[in-house]
């Protein structure tokens, strides 16, 4: 069962298909794409950067992967003249590209870049003990220290601004039920406390605290995502990064960390059957930027040709110090789990809903009153 209009099937659980065969998907991309062309800020983002400069250090802070995306919001902060501090997080997963992009990047903006490079025992420690758990999210160890270092460098620099490279338009479908948050701090304790071995020194969590109250309501930050604020094209992103920073592409999406590569390309697919590219993909029919039928062309073939999974595979094993069958079984189809048989923070978000609603009441009244 597939849409008709993307490229989405019942590899989503919950995906619903109406009478003509449009998937919920594309009606939320719809809807959603509505309000973003509806957004005060949109089709004016000369407008919106200068807004966002300040008497500050720093404008704005950004988290440079080395991918399209964030690079592409490090040139739209040169091409605006904002002064914004460039944070990296070396997990120890970096490709070659990637690196070399990243050192071109700086080298042409002259902007000012933290790299935090966080020992590879303690990644190493926390990826085997998630590898154990056998829940979806594998990535979530990479993401979350991303952030949780990016929030410290923002209290410390006391900056207001996050800029946010995530997009409607490449990336406007999610299946949010795939995996877990991977700003859960307790899961990613959890998990090690039952799976996990050695020390995990210097990886640093972000507590429920500090993502929901802290940031938000005591440092006053807010998070900004402008590559909405105009119809950002994927290719168009790419050919500007070639010319103004001699940026080099990728040979597959998020080539710039091997371990997501493997983890999108191989693991979600082999074990979950979830496969990102029906997002991808998804987003681009919806945003006009690519063709349907070449689409599901490239879904009867796997993301990788064989020498290339076997290759990145492998590289996986060796920096992991586990065998290529060790990696291999815990690919296993038979084994999945879920988040919620691990501490996790629904049940605090729950309560702060609740009472982020009696707030709200609590301020209309006294509004009216
Ligand atoms: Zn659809």
């Amino acid at each position: 069962m597939i849409c008709n209009v993307c490229v989405m099937d019942d590899s989503d659980p919950g995906i619903i298909i109406d009478e003509y065969g449009v998937c919920n998907h594309c009606k939320k991309f719809k809807k959603d794409e509505e309000g973003y062309k509806n957004s005060k800020h949109f089709n004016k983002e000369k407008e919106f950067f200068e807004s966002l400069k300040s008497n500050n250090k720093y404008d704005c802070i950004v988290g440079l992967s080395g991918g399209v995306d964030s690079s592409y919001l490090v040139y739209l902060c040169k091409l605006y003249n904002l002064n914004p501090l460039l944070v990296h997080v070396d997990t120890g997963w970096n490709s070659k590209t990637a690196v070399s992009n990243i050192k071109k990047i700086i080298e042409n903006t002259n902007f000012d870049l933290i790299t935090h490079v966080v020992p590879w025992s303690s990644v190493k420690n926390m990826h085997l003990a998630m590898l154990k758990s056998n829940l979806a999210n594998q990535d979530s160890i990479q993401d979350h220290i991303f952030f949780s270092l990016l929030y410290k460098c923002i209290h410390k620099y006391k900056i207001k601004y996050i800029l946010n490279g995530s997009n409607f338009t490449t990336e406007g479908v999610s299946v949010p039920s795939w995996q877990h948050s991977s700003m859960d701090a307790l899961i990613l304790k959890d998990v090690f406390k039952r799976h996990g071995n050695g020390s995990i020194k210097g990886y640093k969590f972000m507590s429920f605290f500090e993502y929901y109250i802290k940031i938000p309501f005591i440092n006053r930050t807010t998070v900004i995502c402008p590559l909405n604020f105009s119809f950002y094209n994927k290719n168009d992103a790419i050919s500007i990064l070639k010319d103004e920073f001699d940026y080099e592409e990728y040979e597959y999406k998020h080539g710039e960390s091997l371990f997501t590569s493997y983890f999108q390309n191989i693991y979600l697919i082999n074990k979950y059957g979830f496969d990102k590219r029906k997002l991808h993909y998804s987003s681009l029919i919806l945003s006009n930027q690519g063709n349907r039928e070449t689409f599901i062309e490239k879904l009867k073939n796997q993301p990788l040709d064989e020498k290339l999974e076997y290759s990145l595979r492998n590289y996986v094993a060796k920096k992991l110090e586990i065998s290529y069958a060790e990696l291999i079984s815990y690919e296993d189809p038979t084994k999945l789990n879920h988040y919620s048989n691990y501490n996790n923070w629904d049940n605090l978000r729950k309560i702060l809903v609740y009472f982020s609603k009696l707030i709200t009441r609590f301020i209309n009244l006294k509004t009216y009153h």
